[in-house]
């Protein structure tokens, strides 16, 4: 079904199924053989999702359907781009916490366990903001699976179409705290529009020194939505409904890069074969996935303004 200005989901339906599939990757990447990331309660928590396909997948008892060689490589290649996307972030928020920020606000946090399985300095504040049905999913789960969070943990239920800096500030947040800030795997699922609006809100919430991790997928996002659509007919022939595709809003964007750089962060992407190479991974050469390499992994930081200088 297509997406409306105030659709709804749990992890079971319309985009909340993108946060169970993602951590179904998790837990394949967890099992590789000399993996990049570790996350022990991916797979627990795509299980009590309960939707089968996944649950099969996490649970190593099924691999991504694939018939050709070619076929083979994508799914291969999506474990690895998940592999290398939450190391990438991992990374960032322990640099952003070792460098002073003691808040971490990570949007869109779906079944991201970073607030129960990394390791933040004393201080530290961690914020988790999704949809009402994913926090209060993750939030039980987790309890009964008995994985207490690492940190000071305060889930934020509201819609990032909605007012959330009020509901951030409610729970706590202090926008005079530096803060590490993340969007992953969130803007394809935004409108444009909304898309600028989040980079306002987490301009206006920054204090000096905050950093923000994000992605761009450049361009209308057409090609994306037919690579997901063409691994989604393969996974339909296995039980798996969703038409990822339409789960995408579409349209131009303003490059991410740009756009921060307008509101007065420091900003730089860096190709996704180029973070790849960072971990030791090579992203493959192969035009069936352009689309995929074309996007591009965003840091950025507020600027600290010394006394003196303007
Ligand atoms: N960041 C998590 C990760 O990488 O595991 C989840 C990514 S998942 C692909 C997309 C997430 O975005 C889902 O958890 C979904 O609920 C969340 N999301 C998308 N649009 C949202 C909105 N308007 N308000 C709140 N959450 C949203």
């Amino acid at each position: 079904m297509a997406r409306s200005e105030s659709d709804t989901w749990d992890l079971t339906s319309g985009v909340g199924v993108t946060a169970t599939m993602v951590a179904a990757a998790r837990a394949l990447a967890s099992r590789e053989p000399e993996p990049l990331i570790d996350d022990p309660v991916a797979a627990p928590l795509v299980r009590a999702g309960g939707v089968e396909f996944f649950t099969r997948l996490g649970d190593g008892d099924m691999e991504l359907p694939a018939d050709t060689a070619e076929e083979r490589a994508a799914a291969q290649v999506l474990t690895e781009v998940m592999a290398v996307r939450t190391r990438f972030f991992d990374d960032f928020f322990t640099d952003a916490t070792r460098v002073g920020a003691r808040q971490a606000v990570i949007l869109a946090s779906g079944l991201d366990a970073r607030a129960y399985r990394l390791t933040w300095p004393d201080g530290t504040v961690v914020y988790e903001i999704d949809q009402p049905e994913v926090i209060a999913f993750k939030t039980r789960t987790l309890a009964e699976l008995g994985a207490p969070p690492t940190a000071p943990h305060r889930p934020v239920a509201v819609d990032l179409r909605d007012d959330w800096p009020a509901a951030l500030t409610a729970a706590g947040f202090d926008p005079t705290v530096a803060t590490a800030w993340s969007a992953e795997g969130l803007l394809r699922y935004l409108p444009p529009d909304a898309q600028d609006r989040l980079f306002d809100h987490i301009t206006d919430l920054s204090a000096p020194g905050s950093r923000l991790a994000t992605e761009d997928h450049p361009g209308p996002g057409a090609g994306l939505g037919e690579k997901a659509d063409e691994l989604g007919r393969r996974w339909r022939e296995h039980g798996f409904e969703v038409q990822l595709s339409e789960l995408f809003h579409p349209g131009e964007r303003t490059p991410v890069v740009d756009y921060l750089r307008g509101r007065g962060w420091d900003a730089r992407a860096r190709p996704r074969a180029e973070v790849f190479a960072g971990y030791g991974r090579e992203f493959p050469d192969s035009a069936a996935l352009a689309a995929m390499r074309d996007s591009s992994a965003v840091t950025a930081v507020r600027p600290v303004v010394r006394a003196g200088m303007r």
